[in-house]
């Protein structure tokens, strides 16, 4: 069986075939600049790379672009579009209306679309990714698999906030957690690698990327996650604020002279570690900066290292007790001085790590934890398009 995964952003459109045998890709790529001009998609297959730079208007033209790529006889990795047996969506939210992936009806698509003003900045560029796919693909079953689904398991004290209970009831204002997928994978291959049942495991899972979030998993299942209503919630990020007391939107709408929307970009856009440090987003390049000396972005790094410390430490708490935590994503799985900021001075958790381990780069799971620590350290390299591509053929089987 293949399965086609695809996630749709507003302006681009990442995909890879995935051969369920083998649960490799045989496939991937991406289009960017959807509806811009100079649209290019970069397709690899067969152990090679192109770029073709074609007009993209919108999703529907891109989505046939990358179909004739996979079936192109020179670089293509099928013969025909018949090869195709199903195809994953990624979707930002389900709400409360999903709580895990689901074949892809017009009620599901319509179900979608209501929620769109939960995420106003990514569900229309997934549905679209849906719509574009039916029209050139319409016999295909197709699945949605939901970043917030993993959350679901959350009790109500975690994901109901301090405010009037029916800001809950009329407006669905709750937390939600976002990374789902790669939080639920990271954890279950833990359980692999430790050869243990999951249900017997308190796992602190870390995906630090551009956005990041922490979960705290208890016997498999999501019981509190750092992001929350929005993905702007949790640790600060690339360029997202995190946590903040609520007043502080007001106040800087008033001094600003701002609207309160604009007050929301600057939090989404220009917070974070690039506007604590005034130098980037990017943690390479907070990391060099910092070596030259750059107090800011020291700072920058430290209030990160500190802000995922605080969660790790929330979430033994609240689970009772702290098995393993879970490092992933471009920083969880490459920045080992980010690593080592987070995991130090935590032996009185039971976590012990091997400093020189922790600088090794492996192929798979790396155990950083020393022999004896009471709490397994692991980095884990997370695969979202997998549990997508599972997910999709498990039901469409
Ligand atoms: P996204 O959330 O967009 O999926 P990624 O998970 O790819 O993001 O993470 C991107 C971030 O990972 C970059 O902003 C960069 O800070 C960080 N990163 C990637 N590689 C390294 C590295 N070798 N060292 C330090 N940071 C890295």
């Amino acid at each position: 069986m293949k399965v086609l995964v695809i996630n749709a952003g507003s302006s681009s459109l990442k995909y890879q075939l995935i051969d369920m045998e083998t649960e490799k890709a045989i496939a991937k790529g991406g289009c960017e600049r959807i509806g811009l001009d100079k649209s290019l998609l970069t397709h690899k297959a067969n152990g090679k790379v192109i770029e073709i730079q074609k007009d993209m208007p919108d999703h529907t033209t891109a989505i046939k672009l990358v179909l004739d790529a996979l079936i192109n006889e020179e670089y293509g990795a099928i013969k025909s579009m018949d090869e195709i047996d199903a195809v994953g969506h990624r979707v930002v939210h389900s709400a409360e209306d999903f709580k895990s992936s689901v074949v892809i009806t017009d009620e599901v698509i319509k179900t979608c679309i209501a929620n769109t003003e939960l995420a106003p900045l990514h569900q229309p560029a997934n549905v679209t990714g849906i719509t574009a796919c039916k029209e050139v693909m319409p016999n295909t079953p197709m699945v949605a698999v939901f970043d917030t689904a993993f959350h679901s398991t959350m009790p109500e004290k975690a994901y109901v906030y301090g405010i009037p209970y029916d800001m809950y009831t009329k407006y669905k204002i709750r937390r939600y957690g976002f990374h789902g997928t790669s939080h639920r994978y990271v954890s279950d291959e833990a359980a692999k690698y430790l050869g243990k049942d999951k249900k017997d495991l308190k796992i602190v899972t870390l995906h630090l990327g551009n956005g990041s979030s922490i979960t705290a998993v208890d016997g498999g299942k999501s019981v509190d996650t750092s992001m929350s209503f929005t993905p702007l919630g949790g640790v600060p990020m690339g360029t997202r604020a995190g946590d903040l007391d609520p007043a502080i939107s007001e106040f800087m709408a008033k001094k600003l002279g701002v609207s309160l929307e604009e007050v929301g970009t600057i939090l989404n856009k220009q917070s974070g570690v690039k506007g604590i440090s005034g130098v980037s987003s990017d943690f390479r390049g907070l990391s060099a900066a910092s070596k030259q000396g750059n107090h800011r972005a020291e700072l920058a790094l430290q209030i990160f290292a500190y802000s995922c410390k605080k969660y790790i430490g929330a979430y033994a708490c609240a689970m009772g007790g702290l098995d393993c935590i879970v490092f992933t994503a471009g920083i969880g799985e490459n920045d080992a001085a980010m690593r080592e900021r987070i995991f130090s001075d935590l032996e009185f958790l039971g976590v012990e790590v091997d400093r020189e381990q922790n600088k090794v780069r492996v192929d798979g799971v790396n155990e950083i934890s020393t022999k004896d620590s009471k709490v397994k350290v692991l980095v884990i390299p997370t695969n979202e398009e997998l549990v997508i591509a599972r997910d999709t053929a498990e039901l469409v089987g």
